[in-house]
């Protein structure tokens, strides 16, 4: 919420779409294999139309809301691309507001073909030092939106 605030004021333009977190108790929520504990979010990538507008991301039941979009190799489809920028800027304000409440970022899954894209953005080279994607690649192809875990130390 912190972040997303925080985009508002830095990008008004850009139209963000939250996914899905986790169950009001916790514990397992198919298709996901994590989500259970509260850290997990899922987060839609910005998107911009064919005339490079900002809209929002095309969420729908016949697409499984969102989940079964796919990009190709550069981030475009059909209908879409991602904006690299955006998401760049958004993974920079939930870094600064997860920090600011004592937290962080542990975990930052988005496909590893578009990363390359992603590190040309204006943000690309803080992106590179400070996010942490995964050396592994997960069987579930993350184009369409990004899986974050944040940090919480436990009493
Ligand atoms: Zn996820």
């Amino acid at each position: 919420m912190d972040a997303f605030g925080a985009l508002a004021t830095d990008r008004p333009g850009i139209r963000w779409v939250y996914g899905e977190t986790g169950l009001l108790e916790g514990g397992p929520m198919p298709p996901h294999k994590t989500h259970q504990n509260g850290l997990s979010v899922d987060l839609f990538v910005p998107v911009l139309d064919k005339d490079g507008n900002s809209v929002q991301f095309p969420n729908r039941a016949d697409n499984g809301y969102g989940y079964q979009v796919d990009f190709d190799s550069k981030g475009h489809n059909a209908t879409h691309q991602i904006d690299y920028a955006g998401l760049g800027e958004l993974l920079y304000q939930l870094h600064v507001a997860a920090r600011n409440r004592r937290s962080g970022l542990s975990l930052v899954v988005f496909e590893r073909e578009l990363r390359g894209r992603l590190f040309e953005t204006g943000r690309g080279r803080w992106l590179r030092d400070n996010i942490p994607f995964p050396n592994w690649d997960d069987p579930v192809r993350h184009d369409d939106h990004i899986h974050v875990n944040f940090i919480v130390q436990c009493k």
